[in-house]
């Protein structure tokens, strides 16, 4: 007897262990597990290539986590007593806080436009604690990128770094390459969630040489030609295991890319003609990861995840309330968090894979257009 779903919110799915072979016998004759070893170097010069950016750009990490520590310390270095507080939406994933306390800051939380679910860089720009703050670490939720010439801004007018918790925004960047600059390192997620992914892993991509030179001693211990820790540092480095994941879904990347559009333009198609309490985001707005409905209010949000939950499909509350309601994060300081509890009560997260199918997308477009007939008619109207 199982709960399992009938139709689960996300199912992994990575290259066969065939595909991956290939590249571990590399390994293998090279003798080289880890350590920036050749597969690593690969994976690296080939993401670069694929955005058209010089190969400095693209430096990977052990996890998306690890590479948002990684950029932390490489761009801003470690919390200073004078300038402790890191500047962080409160609708995001908890990784986001996570790798700015490792990194010796205290997380405040910001509050999020309801419209683009993010920050608003304009708004951060007169904040009342900016005297107390060495970093400012906005996050691209769901892959949505943020204006980053308003970020690089933010990050001049203030003399705070800046550093984007990008994790989902592989395609996003594939797209619009200009997205990646020398002023605002980003954070991207390899992990088996991701639309690219290593199993686990992450990369830090930014045009600054010298930055990713730091990137890459952080990442190992601090080190830099010699074992001496000569700057504040870690254990981040992705093993040439993973890098042959990486490079296996390169090759296969095209087309994992057309499947995944295939089933976001089966959900447009097969919810077109629907009248949905809310609006349906799928990739490109979004990354291909995720399909997500911004429910009209609140009631309706509930009536249509307690209707996917009796049907048994697995729908997300990706980000929760916020993290300012998390218990590790509760007793830090906040703003008013009134966008954040809006975003966070409206947008529910629906079944998504490379290889979903047309009739699982109508089961739950059914399940859906059904729990909205139940809803009060008068709001129609409104
Ligand atoms: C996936 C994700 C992370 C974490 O990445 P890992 O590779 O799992 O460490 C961090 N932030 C956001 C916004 C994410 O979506």
């Amino acid at each position: 007897m199982t709960d399992l779903p009938a139709i689960p919110v996300f199912r992994p799915l990575l290259p066969p262990a065939d595909a991956v072979a290939a590249y571990l016998r590399q390994a293998d004759a090279a003798r080289f597990y880890t350590n920036r070893g050749p597969l690593v170097r690969q994976l690296e010069q080939r993401l670069a290539a694929a955005l058209g950016l010089p190969g400095h750009a693209v430096r990977t990490a052990s996890s998306g986590t690890a590479a948002i520590e990684v950029a932390i310390l490489a761009h801003a270095g470690p919390a200073r007593a004078d300038r402790p507080l890191a500047l962080i939406p409160g609708y995001t994933f908890a990784a986001t806080a996570l790798a700015a306390e490792r990194c010796g800051y205290v997380p405040h939380f910001v509050d999020v436009d309801p419209d683009s679910w993010a920050v608003d860089p304009a708004a951060l720009a007169d904040h009342p604690l900016l005297a107390r703050t060495g970093l400012i670490l906005p996050v691209a939720p769901f892959g949505r990128m943020p204006d980053m010439a308003a970020l690089a801004r933010l990050s001049r007018d203030t003399g705070i770094p800046v550093v984007l918790d990008a994790a989902a925004s592989f395609e996003q960047v594939l797209d619009t390459p200009a997205l990646v600059t020398a002023e605002v390192p980003m954070a991207l997620s390899f992990h088996a969630t991701k639309t690219f992914s290593t199993g686990e892993g992450g990369a830090i991509l930014w045009l600054d040489a010298a930055g990713q030179d730091r990137a890459v001693q952080v990442a190992n211990f601090g080190f830099r030609l010699s074992r001496e820790c000569r700057i504040a540092g870690t254990n981040a480095k992705m093993s040439e295991y993973h890098a042959a994941v990486g490079l296996a879904m390169l090759d296969g990347f095209a087309d994992r890319r057309a499947a995944y559009a295939r089933v976001a333009a089966a959900w447009r198609a097969l919810s077109a003609g629907l009248a949905l309490p809310g609006r349906l985001f799928t990739a490109p707005e979004v990354s291909s990861a995720y399909v997500l409905l911004w429910a009209e209010d609140e009631t309706a949000f509930l009536t249509l995840e307690s209707a996917c939950t009796a049907a048994r499909i697995e729908t997300r509350r990706w980000y929760e309330a916020g993290l300012q309601d998390q218990p590790h994060f509760a007793h830090l300081g906040r703003d008013a968090m009134a966008g954040t509890r809006a975003v966070g009560g409206r947008l529910l997260g629906l079944p998504m894979a490379c290889d979903l199918t047309e009739e699982a997308i109508a089961t739950v477009l059914t399940t859906l257009h059904r729990a909205a007939a139940s809803l009060p008619p008068a709001r129609a109207a409104g």
